[in-house]
């Protein structure tokens, strides 16, 4: 009782303080880039804007199934900054495969190898010795001289390491396919506002990398296929005649085209019969290159316009075992993906020439490829394949610094895939399925870790309160800020801070100061709201008094987050209405906020409802009685679940699930998962929240539908 008091003082206390005029928080360092003009407070690139960029020749031989790759780079760096480097920064993110290195989870001995070793580093053309990274992720390595503002220089390197057996974001698919990422020593990143990243890759934080460009030639055996970021630029070179020409018909084709097929694949003359062939790739201003080496992946491939203006078309590729069903349609979700994503939102056409998503385990991105794992549902594989794809925007077309702001990534792409998922799968199980994955689990979790700013850079955050900030917070952030401003202003917004920064490395503050800029009034009020509190979303009706025009509603905001809400409302004379107010309603007041309700009806039932932003306790959102009153867990008598008692198999998995009751609360006993208390949601629904499983069963059947994960599985009483 007292805390309680004492939260709402506090809370009064910065209502006071909010009233007037919100200042963002702003870094010191951000500040001083502001003095220094490399970026602008009205959220535009500075005139002393720089970046450093590279050209990259790397080649890579590999032989499955030896793991072992070799490669030779040579790097062209350019130092634009105004100051002369005494070192360089290079990244062997494939340390984190080392014993000892830091990682957030454990690693089995199957992950373990040595790491990525450096076998000749040259300068210049001259030879030097390096020390010994010793499992680090971030490597310095001194110059001999400084290397100047405007300077070039050349590095080059010799390397091997091995493939893990167990696949993370990379490795082996299988004992002859190999997915490889982070595979040649990179120059990391070094901007205007934190100088070197140095960051330790610590398997959490994916990208932060500057534009370069890159010739990647792979030599592999022959009957080897190879697929990687950028445009093959000699197919008829590895690839016999036949093939050449499907592949080349593909580049115009929308439909999808069996470009190497299982049975081509078993006759073993697919590629040139030389002992090794070299496959060559090429690609400009992008941050990083990955690639997919398989002896038996099938290929599919079409191709997709997508800039209506000009008519360019990127070819969309998948590479995959035969026996995986729904990557048999991996080609047509990625071909609606690109055309869905460049021309609804963000409604950037696709940047790039290609996007290839091979079967692997990581579900991860990377520029112009992503690495996906089977799925037994076609919707959720769908899913998966658009939540990468849409990460092209962010972070690939923008640059975005993940090792700290991983929400500008995650949480843009995880808005764009609820976006195309209402297109997809209709707004009822969109919905669902983005509440399911995206919000219940901190909206209804009392853990204060879920309560963690936003803003709070992300690579000091681990658990919960990473996955929270990155995805489920931002999107909501993001997706409420479309709602209030409508789609026009929105899309103007959004397309002008795209225009102003992509290609560069935006951060936070020049995302709110561009959309504050580029809206034409202050939206500081609501990033401060959604990136700089330790809010979370749970209004309440406060009351409904009748007026003159109908009636006032007002409601209180007692998490603090500024979310939409519609009003559901029941009328005496039996007819309904929903309203919706976006999260504008509190601007003026983020604690208190009154809606008029023109209407010349009597209001029999309201309820407010937060749609995919959800409610921590729904229980005060109503006023009045409804004539159809929602089900009420605490009228459940403990012998209403009798019917329910009893063990479940299922034949797509191979757990059973016991049920039995503690009074009137129903118990599911996974096998080897242990007991866990399920709420009931209706006379025959249960969810447990924490697992995001839902359980249905079929009146008068001894069967339910669990649903967890994308997938429906339907379990019967033994
Ligand atoms: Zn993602």
């Amino acid at each position: 009782m007292i805390m309680k008091q004492t939260t709402l003082a506090a809370v009064l206390c910065s209502f006071v303080f909010s009233t007037q005029a919100q200042q963002l928080y702003v870094p010191r360092n951000v500040q001083e880039a502001y003095k220094k003009e490399t970026r602008s407070p009205d959220g535009k690139p500075g005139k002393n804007y720089w970046q450093n960029t590279a050209d990259y020749t790397i080649a890579v031989k590999l032989s499955p199934p030896s793991r072992t790759i070799t490669g030779t780079e040579t790097i062209v760096y350019t130092n634009n900054s105004p100051n002369p480097l005494q070192n360089i920064i290079m990244k062997l993110i494939l340390n984190i495969h080392a014993p000892g290195a830091a990682r957030q989870g454990a690693a089995s001995a199957d992950y373990l190898t040595k790491g990525i070793i450096i076998d000749k580093y040259s300068e210049n053309g001259t030879e030097k010795k390096l020390r010994d990274a010793n499992g680090n992720t971030s490597l310095r390595v001194p110059l001999t001289k400084p290397l100047a503002s405007k300077a070039s220089i050349t590095l080059s390197f010799e390397w091997h390491y091995d493939v893990s057996k167990e696949s993370g974001r990379e490795g082996m698919l299988d004992s002859t396919s190999f997915f490889l990422a982070y595979f040649y020593p990179r120059i990391s990143v070094h901007d205007d506002i934190n100088g070197w990243d140095r960051m330790v890759f610590t398997d959490a934080q994916e990208f932060y990398n500057d534009f370069n460009n890159y010739n990647l030639s792979i030599t592999v055996p022959k009957n080897y296929l190879v697929w990687a970021t950028g445009e093959l630029q000699n197919a008829g070179e590895v690839l016999q005649p036949s093939f050449v020409s499907k592949f080349e018909a593909s580049k115009t084709s929308d439909k999808t085209i069996n470009v190497v097929t299982l049975t081509d694949l078993n006759a073993k003359n697919v590629t040139t019969q030389n002992e090794t062939n070299t496959w060559k790739w090429k690609a400009q201003n992008i941050s990083d290159m990955a690639a997919c080496v398989s002896d038996h992946y099938v290929w599919d491939a079409a191709s997709v316009v997508v800039d209506n203006k000009t008519g360019r078309r990127s070819s969309v590729q998948a590479a995959y075992q035969d026996k995986s069903v729904n990557f048999k349609r991996s080609v047509e979700y990625s071909h609606h993906a690109l055309d869905w994503l460049s021309n609804n939102w963000p409604g950037v056409p696709y940047p790039f020439p290609a996007s290839t998503v091979v079967e692997g385990f990581a579900d991860m991105e990377y520029p112009m490829m992503a690495n996906d794992s089977h799925q037994e549902e076609a919707d959720f594989q769908r899913f998966v394949a658009e939540h990468e794809i849409a990460h092209t925007w962010f972070p690939f077309y923008m640059g975005i610094n993940e090792h700290r702001y991983g929400f500008m990534d995650e949480g843009w792409t995880t808005a764009f895939e609820y976006l195309i998922g209402v297109n997809d799968m209709g707004e009822e199980k969109a919905t669902g399925f983005f509440k399911q994955f995206r919000v219940t689990n901190w909206v209804m979790d009392a853990n204060e870790e879920h309560q963690i700013p936003i803003i709070t850079p992300t690579n000091v955050l681990s658990g919960v309160g990473l996955g929270d900030n990155e995805y489920g917070k931002p999107a909501l952030a993001y997706l409420g800020l479309k709602d209030m401003l409508g789609d026009e202003l929105f899309r103007k917004c959004l397309h002008g801070f795209m225009d102003r920064w992509h290609g560069k490395h935006p951060i936070p503050w020049d995302m709110f100061n561009s959309f504050t800029n580029l809206a034409g009034k202050d939206l500081s009020w609501y990033w401060q709201n959604w990136f700089f509190t330790n809010y979370y979303p749970d209004i309440a009706v406060k009351d409904l008094v009748q007026t003159k025009n109908g009636y006032n509603l007002t409601i209180q905001n007692i998490g603090g987050f500024a979310v939409p809400t519609n009003l559901v409302i029941e009328y005496a004379d039996g007819s309904k209405a929903s309203i919706h107010q976006t999260a504008g309603i509190w601007e003026k007041d983020q604690k208190q906020a009154v809606v008029a309700i023109a209407t010349g009806k009597k209001i029999q039932y309201l309820k407010l409802d937060n749609g995919i932003f959800m409610d921590a306790d729904p229980s005060n959102n109503s006023w009045g009685k409804s004539a159809t009153p929602e089900f009420n867990a605490a009228s459940v008598k403990p012998e209403d679940l009798d019917k329910f008692l009893g063990e479940y198999v299922s034949d797509k998995l191979p757990v059973k699930i016991s049920f039995s009751k503690e009074g009137n609360i129903l118990v599911a006993d996974v096998t080897g998962q242990g007991k866990v208390n399920l709420v009931q949601t209706g006379a025959n629904t249960f969810e447990y929240t924490a697992a995001g499983a839902l359980f249905e069963f079929t009146a008068g059947k001894n069967e339910f539908v669990l649903t967890q994960g994308g997938g429906k599985f339907t379990f019967t009483k033994k």
